[in-house]
């Protein structure tokens, strides 16, 4: 594992990154590896066992222009997921935002 790999900013509100290991045993994720915003707390995925790539993830999402997908929907951007308080959200390729849309189209169609 690399330490010296540099964090981008947190994606969400441009808050300083910062990883570290949870360790509390009441945590399911105790023991895994976590990157944090240390200003709104926008995580990463918790990362066990080697504990590889963590910063890489981190920083394809600081750099992703893509759309967002969170629990209650799509977002355009990440801002607005978290003014909807949502911080737990996968980034969507293009590819994937079209075939959700036609998802989308079809299930209106079948409703109708
Ligand atoms: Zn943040």
């Amino acid at each position: 594992m690399n330490d010296t790999t540099p964090l981008l900013p947190c994606p969400f509100c441009g808050g300083e990154a910062h990883r570290f290991t949870i360790e509390d045993d009441q945590d399911p994720n105790h023991g895994g590896d976590v990157i944090v915003c240390r200003k709104c707390e926008a995580c990463s995925r918790v990362e066990f066992g080697e504990k590889e790539g963590l910063e890489e993830a981190w920083n394809q999402r600081a750099i992703s222009d893509h759309a967002w997908l969170g629990q209650a929907g799509l977002y355009r951007t990440r801002l607005e997921a978290v003014q909807n308080g949502e911080q737990h959200l996968e980034p969507v390729s293009p590819e994937q935002l079209f075939q959700l849309a036609r998802n989308h189209v079809r299930e209106a169609g079948i409703h109708a």
